[in-house]
């Protein structure tokens, strides 16, 4: 499988994940470093970030 992209953590510049061709629709993956979640769009490698809504 071919490498298609890392999506990168918009605070830290950590990798999220790693991307290969071939993947479809969207995950959900935690930084390991800063503890943020986002959502990455596996078409597209956007990176959105998952709101926490605290009560
Ligand atoms: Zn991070």
């Amino acid at each position: 499988m071919n490498l298609r992209g890392k999506p990168k953590c918009p605070f830290c510049n950590r990798p999220l994940t790693y991307v290969y061709e071939g993947a479809k629709g969207i995950t959900g993956e935690k930084c390991k470093k800063c503890g943020q979640e986002y959502l990455v769009d596996t078409e597209t490698l956007e990176v959105i970030r998952i709101l926490n809504q605290a009560s």
